[in-house]
């Protein structure tokens, strides 16, 4: 098992639409363990697979410490594979997420409040889950992910530009990180 480096915002692989998984091997086994470790060595609550660099339909969320200060029910940690949203409650909520492709960046979304979604667990075992609160939103978040999406893209313009500064900061690799991102390649100039 391995903390692997997480890429951030500006890299492309974060906007590609990640491939569903065919086939349950010792490869993707240990890519959810590495995936678990890296997620929490960054105190993260999800991370999704494009995040390492691979782009394969899965992500890993263990929103155990956030449901805690809810009150609600606690679920352990959760790898899906494949994940699937069948069902967005029409009521929507405003929560504070934060992404760690985009250190340093939080921002208030909108977005469905409950949300049923369907997946595979990590024995390749059909699963539906029916949630709300803070791990449906951690699901939202990271199931955007393996379509590219960042919750950037959610924001209005006017709020994208506020946060534009901090974000040519982590263009140009000068945030404090304590976490391995992926090296900044060299851009032409
Ligand atoms: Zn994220």
């Amino acid at each position: 098992m391995s903390v692997l480096p997480i890429v951030t915002y500006d890299d492309e692989v974060l906007r590609k639409e990640a491939k569903p998984v065919e086939e349950n091997t010792p490869e993707i086994q240990q890519l959810i363990d590495n995936m678990f470790d890296t997620m929490y060595n960054s105190d993260g609550v999800g991370l999704a697979a494009p995040q390492i660099g691979e782009l394969h339909r899965i992500f890993v969320a263990d929103a155990g410490p956030l449901t805690e200060e809810e009150g609600g029910r606690k679920y352990g940690p959760l790898a899906l594979i494949n994940p699937k949203i069948t069902f967005e409650s029409e009521e929507k909520v405003d929560m504070e997420e934060g992404c760690l492709s985009i250190p340093g960046v939080n921002a208030s979304v909108t977005r469905p409040e409950k949300i049923v979604v369907n997946y595979l667990d990590r024995d390749f075992n059909k699963q539906e889950l029916e949630v709300d609160g803070w791990l449906a939103r951690v699901i939202q978040h990271e199931a955007d992910h393996l379509d590219g999406i960042l919750f950037l893209d959610h924001l209005s313009m006017f709020k994208r530009k506020l946060l534009s500064s901090k974000l040519k900061k982590i263009d140009e690799g000068s945030v404090e990180i304590d976490y391995p991102i992926v090296p900044k390649k060299q851009k032409a100039k």
